[in-house]
């Protein structure tokens, strides 16, 4: 066995990471559902002008979209935590190794061929 694979409890403890963020990320975009509706003409707007309800609606729009993204990694996480799969590399199938897991649970690649993906 690989000395950098997950011990028992560092998977049980990434599981829970996992579940806590998903709870999160269904809050988040739960609670933006609003402000991501197109702007209609004749809503009345109050204080902001038209030009700033349409930026604000983008932003959310965008966050959501961040949100959403993360989102489908966690859930994918979780289906290789199911399927005893779970800590590997999507590309190099090395073990992505617990310290990067714990700042990012949802992580498919490891450090090497995320660099390599971003560069
Ligand atoms: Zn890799």
């Amino acid at each position: 066995m690989n000395v950098s694979e997950l011990t028992a409890e560092q998977r049980e403890e990434l599981h829970q990471n996992l579940l806590s963020e998903r709870t999160r990320l269904e809050e988040l975009l739960e609670r933006s559902k609003e402000g991501a509706r197109p702007v209609e003409l004749s809503e009345p707007i109050g204080r902001l002008t038209r030009m700033d309800a349409i930026q604000q609606q983008q932003m959310t729009k965008a966050n959501r979209g961040a949100y959403e993204r993360k989102l489908r990694q966690v859930l994918a996480a979780l289906e290789l935590l199911r399927k005893q799969e779970y800590g590997f590399c999507r590309v190099c199938e090395e073990p992505i190794g617990y310290p990067r897991l714990k700042a990012r649970p949802e992580a498919p690649f490891c450090l090497r061929c995320q660099d390599a993906r971003e560069s």
